[in-house]
């Protein structure tokens, strides 16, 4: 086995390509833009829909096993790959992880954990009769395909008025939490060994992810809270792979679960310079060796997402900072087109 395939080709796919190349593992990607961030790091490409099968049978017979960069990934397309060859994780995770409503029936049924209240909505209706269940302050979320806060509103003050008219199928609505920080924690595992990364906090604008400080400034009761969640989700999950788990710290020092990421995450961007071991070679490790490594942090530092226009200012960036450039074709508003990190 030294070959590995990848769903999708943004920047986290770029990570896993360059990541592998470094091990001595071949990539392929299959991505539905023809321009992508991985291009000019994969080692093959496929371009078309997913729903391409004879671009999807190319697909299969490219690599030896694979992988995802996105959950957002329709389940047929996980299936027919899984029927000849594994997927890390288990697609069976990933079908978990791409529906809101899922994953958190998943996590409320383990002991100890906890989300936001949450409600199934599928008509204007819905809406009406469970609004005043979240106190009238919510967030209704499309259940799928969504990321960086799209499909996303917030409901203040019972207005819903403004959604009469929208087809509101296949979404979810959560109570607004008034929390104190986000934290998150990433964990790798095989064959039953969890190697968790630390704590780290994030701070997010307009719903998107905008810095990552590691360490997490927390009490080490929290800390230790936190990382024993995301391995028992990972355990009861029996993952082989790589898990983000986003969370809410509250003011009485609980942790509610926001949202389960299977595969490398924005939060954990830090470890590609102050880690012994990244996010994205601990994937390759836990696919393609023995076990994955121990995380061991070099420095305290922060990691800054550069988005929409903040990125004509990248030379400036790339003087003072290190800086990772996605490659992406166009400047659009809220997207991700890089990131920065540095030692605080
Ligand atoms: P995405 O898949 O877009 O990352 P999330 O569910 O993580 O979706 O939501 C994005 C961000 O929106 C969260 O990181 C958080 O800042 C905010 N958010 C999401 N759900 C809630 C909630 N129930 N209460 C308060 N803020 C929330
Ligand atoms: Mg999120």
């Amino acid at each position: 086995m030294n070959s590995l395939g990848i769903i999708g080709g943004g920047q986290l796919g770029m990570f896993i390509c360059q990541a592998a190349k470094s091990l001595g593992i071949k990539t392929s990607i299959f991505s539905e833009n023809s321009d992508f961030s991985a291009k000019k790091f994969c080692d093959q490409y496929f371009i078309g829909k997913f729903s391409n099968s004879e671009i999807l049978k190319s697909f299969i017979n490219s690599a030896d096993c694979f992988t995802v960069e996105t959950e957002n990934i329709p389940f047929e397309m996980l299936q027919k790959i899984s029927s000849v060859k594994q997927i890390f994780p288990d697609p069976k995770i990933i079908k978990i992880c791409q529906n809101r409503l899922k994953e958190k029936k998943f996590l409320n049924s383990l002991k100890n954990v906890k989300t936001a209240n949450f409600f199934e909505i599928n008509s204007f209706k819905d809406l009406e009769k469970n609004i005043c269940h979240v106190n009238n302050n919510g967030i209704l979320k499309t259940s799928e395909f969504g990321y960086d806060g799209k499909g996303q509103y917030k409901i203040e003050n019972g207005k819903i008025k403004s959604f009469r008219n929208l087809n509101l199928k296949n979404f979810i609505l959560e109570e607004l939490l008034y929390y104190e920080k986000e934290i998150s924690v990433i964990v790798c595992r095989k064959n039953k060994e969890v190697k968790p990364y630390p704590v780290v906090e994030n701070i997010h604008k307009n719903s998107i992810l905008r810095e990552t400080i590691y360490p997490a400034n927390l009490d080490s009761n929290v800390s230790k809270n936190a990382t024993k969640i995301a391995i028992q989700i990972a355990n009861e999950l029996d993952l082989n792979g790589i898990l983000a788990v986003e969370m809410f710290l509250m003011k009485d020092r609980s942790i509610i679960i926001n949202e389960l990421a299977p595969r490398p995450h924005n939060s954990g961007h830090w470890t590609l310079d102050y880690c012994n071991v990244s996010q994205f070679e601990n994937l390759i490790n836990t696919i393609f060796f023995e076990s994955p490594k121990c995380p061991s942090p070099s420095a305290p530092c922060k990691m800054v997402n550069v988005i929409g226009d903040d990125f004509l200012n990248k030379d400036e960036f790339k003087k003072k900072f290190k800086f990772y450039d996605y490659f992406k074709k166009e400047v659009k508003n809220s997207r991700k087109m890089g990131h920065y990190t540095f030692k605080i």
